[in-house]
C-alpha cells in the first residue's frame, strides 16, 4: 500500500504531538516526510529519530545558529524562508499546519498554491486573509480539511448537503477557565489559572483564548471562510461538556451534530484519513459514562473578547488581523503579568478603535499591519520585542 505523505507544521506543538500519536497508530498508511519546529530543536530531533522524517525546519533565529547542517542523515532547513521554499518543492500529499498563531499564515498560502491538501489548525491564517485563502483555492485547486474540532464536526456534518440546505450552523463553546468564576473575582485571575482549560489538553494560546473566549471569535470567522456563510447563520452556544463539537442546522429543521469525549487526535485523523474513516482505538466515548448534555447563551458581560472579535469579522478588510494581532499582544501582557486579565479585551477594543479600515488587503499589507499593531502595542508597555 502506498503511504499517504504529510508534512507536519508545529509538529512539537499540543497539535502537533497529537498528529504524531495518530500516526504512530496509522503508521501503515501514513508517513512524515517533513516536520518543523520555531525553538525547539531538541524535541523536534528525537521526533525524527522515532519517526524516520526525513527534513526537519527549524525557524527560529537563535536555535538556528545551535544547530548543525545535518544530523543522521536528515536534511535540516533554517527559517521561514526555506521552510516556504521546501513547501514549494517537496513531493507530499496533505500538510497539516499546526503552527499557534499569526505564523502560520505565510505557509498556509504556500501550501494551497501547490495546489495541496491542507488540514488546518492555525485558524488565523483564515482570521487574517480568508479572502485571500479562497482566492488560492479557487485557483489552484487546492483543498482545506479542518483541524479545528468545530470545524471538523461541521465538515463531517455537513457531507455533501450543498450550502443552500443549511439554515444555521452552531459552534459549541465550553466557556474556558471561567465559565462559573463570580465577575466580580474576575480582577484576581492569574496566569496559572487562565493557563488550565477545564476539558480540553491544549497550547498556551489556544487556552488563554479559551478563557476569554476569543478563540470562539476566531472559530466564528474560521467557519465563516471555511463554509462560505454569511455571519448571520452562525451561531456560537454554550455547552460546557464539550461532548457534541458543533451542530449543523438544515432548513428542514433537523439538526445533525458530531459527538465524541473532547480529544484532538479525532478531527486529526479525520483530516488525515479524509475521504476514507481509518479504523482507530485512540479516542473512545461511551455514551453511559458521558455527563448530562447542557446549552446556554454566551454572556456579554463575562466573554466581551467573544462579541468585539466577532464584530471584527463582520467588518472584515484588515480588522480581524488588527484584532488577531492585539490579543496576541495583550495575551503575551497578561503573561507577563503587566495587565491583568481583564485589560486583554480593552487592549483589543482600543486597538479596533484605533485602526484605519482597508476593505481588500493583500498579504503584503496583512502582515504589516499584523506586525506593527503587536509592536506599537508591546512597546507602549515598555517590552523590547
Ligand atoms: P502550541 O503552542 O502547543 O504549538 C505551536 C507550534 O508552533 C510548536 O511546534 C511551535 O514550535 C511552533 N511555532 C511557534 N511559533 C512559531 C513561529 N513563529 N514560526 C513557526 N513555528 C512556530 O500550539 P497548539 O498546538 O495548541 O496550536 C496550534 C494551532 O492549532 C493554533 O493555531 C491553535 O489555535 C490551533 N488549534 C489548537 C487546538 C489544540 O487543542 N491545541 C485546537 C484547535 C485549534 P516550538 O515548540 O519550537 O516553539
Ligand atoms: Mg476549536
Amino acid at each position: 500500500m502506498v503511504k499517504k505523505k504529510v508534512v507536519l507544521l508545529g509538529a512539537t506543538g499540543s497539535i502537533g504531538k497529537s498528529t504524531l500519536e495518530v500516526i504512530r497508530e496509522q503508521s501503515a498508511k501514513l508517513e512524515i516526510v517533513l516536520a518543523t519546529a520555531h525553538s525547539n530543536a531538541v524535541e523536534l530531533f528525537l521526533s525524527a529519530d522515532k519517526f524516520n522524517i526525513p527534513n526537519l525546519v527549524i525557524t527560529d533565529e537563535q536555535a538556528i545558529r545551535a544547530i548543525p547542517p545535518i544530523i543522521n542523515n536528515r536534511k535540516i532547513y533554517r527559517g521561514e524562508s526555506e521552510l516556504l521554499k521546501v513547501l514549494n518543492e517537496l513531493d507530499y500529499d496533505i500538510a497539516v499546519n499546526a503552527i499557534s498563531g499569526s505564523a502560520g499564515l505565510r505557509s498556509t498560502m504556500a501550501i494551497l498554491q501547490r495546489g495541496k491538501t491542507l488540514a488546518l489548525a492555525n485558524k488565523e491564517s483564515l482570521v487574517m486573509a480568508g479572502h485571500l485563502v479562497k482566492e488560492l483555492q479557487a485557483k489552484y485547486g487546492s483543498k482545506i480539511i479542518p483541524v479545528d474540532s468545530e470545524h471538523s464536526a461541521l465538515y463531517q456534518a455537513i457531507g455533501k448537503h450543498p450550502q443552500q440546505e443549511i439554515r444555521k450552523v452552531h459552534i459549541t463553546a465550553s466557556g474556558g477557565a471561567f465559565r462559573t468564576l463570580p465577575l466580580e473575582d474576575f480582577h484576581k485571575i492569574t496566569v496559572e489559572q487562565a493557563l488550565k482549560h477545564p476539558n480540553w489538553e491544549m497550547g498556551a494560546k489556544v487556552t488563554l483564548d479559551s478563557a476569554t473566549m476569543f478563540n470562539k471569535a476566531l472559530e466564528v470567522m474560521e467557519a465563516h471562510w471555511l463554509f462560505d456563510l454569511s455571519y448571520d447563520r452562525i451561531k456560537a452556544v454554550l455547552h460546557p461538556q464539550s461532548v457534541i463539537h458543533s451542530l449543523v442546522e438544515y432548513v428542514d429543521g433537523s439538526f445533525l451534530a458530531q459527538m465524541s469525549v473532547p480529544d484532538m487526535k479525532l478531527p486529526i485523523l479525520y483530516a488525515l484519513s479524509y475521504p476514507e474513516r481509518y479504523e482507530s482505538n485512540l479516542v473512545q466515548t461511551d455514551l453511559l459514562q458521558l455527563p448530562a448534555l447542557t446549552f446556554a447563551e454566551i454572556s456579554p458581560s463575562r466573554y466581551p473578547l467573544y462579541y468585539l472579535g466577532v464584530e471584527s469579522g463582520k467588518q472584515g478588510g484588515i480588522l480581524p488581523t488588527v484584532a488577531n494581532a492585539a490579543n496576541e499582544a495583550a495575551l503575551k501582557l497578561f503573561t507577563a503579568g503587566k495587565i491583568g486579565f481583564t485589560k486583554i479585551a480593552e487592549v483589543v477594543e482600543k486597538a479596533l478603535q484605533k485602526a484605519d479600515q482597508s476593505e481588500h488587503p493583500e498579504l503584503e499589507e496583512i502582515t504589516r499591519i499584523n506586525r506593527k499593531t503587536y509592536a506599537e502595542i508591546l512597546t507602549e508597555q515598555g517590552i523590547k520585542l
